[in-house]
């Protein structure tokens, strides 16, 4: 069966990874279009690989460069609305979603509007439109299907029993570069030691959050909406070595748990291949090397983000919104080492802590919860 993939966000960690798997998944796996935010020097190069239909630049500035760089046949869109551009006029069967940030949003539900398979590694979009991206899919019979290591673990794990039968989910979280850290030592924690990541090789952003466990604290707000799962019934436990992604616990007691290498290509194939099962560039996991398997349940004083998930997951609304816009300006202002490493959770709960609720918003309040939460990060900054 022909599966033509977009992907937004092809430059970044999970789109390079994302072709890599096209490129091992043979003739009947192809590339309909590919976008990113401003590298334009490699997308050229991977259009010139991949030549699809068209690519997408959501920096204006780069579009000149962009088109005299790509084989002539490909069209080049540019400018803020160029994701949801590339969407609504590529034919494809598939969206890979991998643009960090609330920025895919729009390219993301124009694509579950127009019925295609989302495949979605853009945990921010779940966390700010959750209930309107899950409507939009029922209503268009699109499948969503989760990139994310736990909730595509989650996803698979649930395919073993009814969803009535379900008693609980668990997403396991490696603990980050901090997990043995003390909160004093935390407080002097440089860029560079947020950015190593014991396990798993993510970009920047996605790495930080896991060293405030905000990564976490998402992560439960996502399968809150994709799963329609009360917050209650979501537990996260730190298993260091990142080899079970989640477990399910259904009716019964038992728990089937997924399995596999801390590698992105696998939760990637899956979203593409659903419901088939195919060889995978992935190493297979060798459980005899490995041991042991470690659990332990995460220390809300020393990483208070977990409970903020929890937070935003009850209330639903424009606090996950909020929560994320804030979160993505405090990581930026850290990165600028513009404040200190426990001032990232401190800002985005200070953010949450003073927005004004909205019970049922639409898309546009939405989008101006995420303009006015990055605003009040920076005035906070100043106050
Ligand atoms: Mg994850």
């Amino acid at each position: 069966m022909q599966n033509r993939v977009i992907i937004l966000g092809s430059t970044g960690s999970i789109g390079r990874a994302g072709l890599e798997v096209i490129g091992g998944l043979g003739p009947e796996c192809s590339v309909a279009g590919l976008a990113a935010r401003s590298s334009w020097k490699a997308l050229a190069e991977q259009a010139r690989y991949w030549k699809p239909a068209a690519v997408a630049i959501a920096e204006d500035r780069h579009a000149g460069d962009l088109r005299a760089a790509v084989p002539p046949q490909t069209r080049v869109l540019s400018g803020a609305e160029a994701l949801a551009e590339l969407v609504d006029t590529v034919e494809c069967e598939c969206v890979l979603a991998a643009v960090v940030g609330s920025a895919g949003l729009p390219a993301i539900l124009r694509t579950v509007e127009l019925g295609r398979r989302l495949a979605l590694a853009n945990k921010e979009a779940l966390v700010a439109a959750g209930p309107i991206l899950m409507n939009l899919a029922r209503r268009s019979g699109a499948e969503v299907i989760p990139v994310d290591s736990e909730h595509s673990g989650a996803f698979q794990a649930m395919l073993a029993g009814h969803r009535r039968e379900i008693r609980k989910v668990c997403l396991t979280a490696s603990g980050g570069p901090f997990r043995t850290w003390s909160a004093e030592r935390m407080a002097g924690a440089t860029l560079e030691q947020a950015l190593s990541h014991p396990t798993w090789n993510m970009g920047p952003k996605i790495t930080i959050d896991s060293a405030t466990m905000i990564n976490k604290a998402l992560e439960i707000i996502e399968a809150r909406w994709l799963f329609g799962l009360d917050p209650e019934a979501i537990e996260v436990l730190i298993h260091p070595e990142s080899v079970v992604h989640a477990l399910v616990e259904f009716a019964d007691g038992s728990i089937i748990a997924q399995m596999g290498t801390p590698d992105m290509r696998t939760p990637i194939q899956y979203a593409l291949t659903y419901p088939r099962r195919v060889t995978c560039p992935s190493p297979p996991l060798d459980l005899r090397e490995l041991g042991r398997l470690n659990f332990e349940p995460p220390d809300p004083e020393r990483f208070p983000a977990v409970r903020l998930g929890y937070e935003v997951a009850r209330a639903g609304g424009l606090a996950g919104a909020v929560f994320n816009a804030a979160n993505e300006a405090a990581v930026r202002l850290f990165r600028n080492g513009e404040i200190r490493f426990p001032e990232i959770v401190e800002l985005t709960a200070l953010t949450l802590a003073r927005h004004e609720p909205n019970p049922q918003p639409i898309i546009d309040d939405l989008l101006a919860a995420d303009r006015w939460a990055r605003n009040e990060v920076a005035r906070c900054l100043t106050c």
